[in-house]
């Protein structure tokens, strides 16, 4: 007798997350215990920068149009405003890719569609993931019921592992990577694209921080790489570009040339991301899409891209402390993530050295994955004067 309600019994083979719930404990007892000392935080995995004017503009005459009869919206189409793709299109297009408005969607971030994606796919997938990687990947496959399997990023490989021959349904990369800011080459992901197309695999490429990369040859989206288009979705955001952490828009490409068998046939995976959207999604704000627009404009682009600059300053005098200490680094010149090698400590362990000794706070990396156990990330988001006393204070007590 009686009805066997269960809740989803996978959510407790999750790992607990306590990452920066611990940071902020730690960080809460050193204030108490020494009040007086001033904490300088170079942990934060947010921007700091406000909106580009450009972007502010175009919410405000996007508020106006929404209070007005004659211009109100109500819900957008089921991919998005045109206007926004049209403006991604181009932005892709100045990258050499070229998109249909069709295969392009636009969301509420690239954690939510990460998140989602997991939806369209088998639930016998098998999931490789690199170790360490931003965990929204993991554990939402976790939730799924699927049992990621890793593979290992380390120093012989700087942090950007390749195809090691295992099979794999869905493949998900990260780059520039969070947290260790190392960015693939072209070659490397040609190896990426080759391996899926040859086994049948699906990479889930996240370019959240793709406009962080300065050096002409390195690619910032995995459709530049010839065959991407037959094996690959690509899942970008403008939190991290435009600072869009708290305004909420991001977007996914899922190539019409991407196919895969469901029942039978061969069929289109933009077709079932489609339907998964006009399901269980209703679009994102047209305000919200009106700034993510603006930030693609020439003004906006010139605006965002010095914040961005700002950011990469923070980082290039984070490295440059770490070069002349002799510590192994990677990351920093394109992403706003350093990924440093502890010195002859554990990941909490040099936590607490050097929040106790200069009174710095950053992200142990053993919250990002068993191999990021020994290393530690430090990031360029936060304001300039607060990086160069870090940095000072740093030298001074290694
Ligand atoms: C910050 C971040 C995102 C951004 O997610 P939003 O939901 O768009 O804010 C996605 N992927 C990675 C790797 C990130 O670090």
């Amino acid at each position: 007798m009686g009805y066997k309600m269960r809740l989803n019994g996978y959510y407790e083979d999750l790992k607990q997350s306590y990452l920066f719930i611990k940071i902020a404990q730690k960080v809460k007892e050193f204030q108490k215990a020494r009040p007086e000392t001033e904490i300088m935080r170079l942990g934060i995995g947010d921007v700091t920068m406000p909106l580009a004017p450009a972007v502010t503009a175009a919410m405000r005459r996007a508020v106006d149009e929404m209070g007005s009869a004659e211009t109100f919206r109500g819900y957008s189409s089921d991919w998005g405003y045109e206007f926004l793709r049209e403006a991604i299109k181009g932005h892709y297009a100045e990258k050499g890719v070229k998109l249909d408005l069709s295969e392009i969607f636009i969301s509420d971030g690239a954690k939510s569609d990460a998140g989602n994606i997991t939806d369209i796919f088998d639930a016998d997938s098998k999931v490789l993931i690199p170790d360490p990687v931003y965990p929204v990947y993991v554990d939402t496959n976790i939730m799924a019921g699927r049992k990621p399997e890793y593979i290992a990023g380390n120093e012989g490989n700087r942090f950007l592992p390749l195809p090691d021959g295992r099979p794999a349904d869905l493949i998900y990369l990260c780059s520039p990577n969070n947290p260790t800011g190392a960015v693939y080459n072209k070659d490397q992901l040609q190896a990426w694209v080759d391996y899926a197309n040859a086994n049948n695999a699906i990479i889930l490429f996240d370019s959240a921080y793709e406009m962080f990369v300065g050096d002409a040859e390195l690619p910032t989206s995995i459709l530049q790489i010839p065959g991407a288009e037959t094996c690959a979705i690509e899942i970008c955001s403008f939190s991290k570009t435009a600072g869009f952490t708290g305004v909420r828009c991001g977007y996914t490409v899922v190539p019409n040339a991407l196919k895969r068998k469901a029942g039978g046939d061969d069929v289109s995976v933009n077709s079932f991301w489609l339907r998964r959207q006009t399901t269980k999604f209703n679009g994102v704000s047209y305000i919200s899409q009106r700034g993510a627009a603006a930030a693609f404009s020439p003004e906006g682009y010139t605006q965002i891209k010095e914040n961005i600059n700002y950011y990469k300053r923070n980082t290039k005098m984070i490295c440059d402390m770490l070069s002349e200490l002799g510590i192994w680094y990677t990351g920093g010149v394109n992403a706003p993530y350093v990924w440093m090698k502890c010195p002859n400590m554990s990941s909490w362990g040099f936590f607490d050295f050097l929040l106790d000794k200069a009174h710095v706070v950053g992200a142990p990396g053993e919250g990002f994955g068993d191999n990021g156990e020994g290393y530690f990330r430090l990031t360029g988001f936060g304001a300039a004067e607060n990086v160069e006393k870090a940095v000072k204070k740093i030298k001074s007590v290694m």
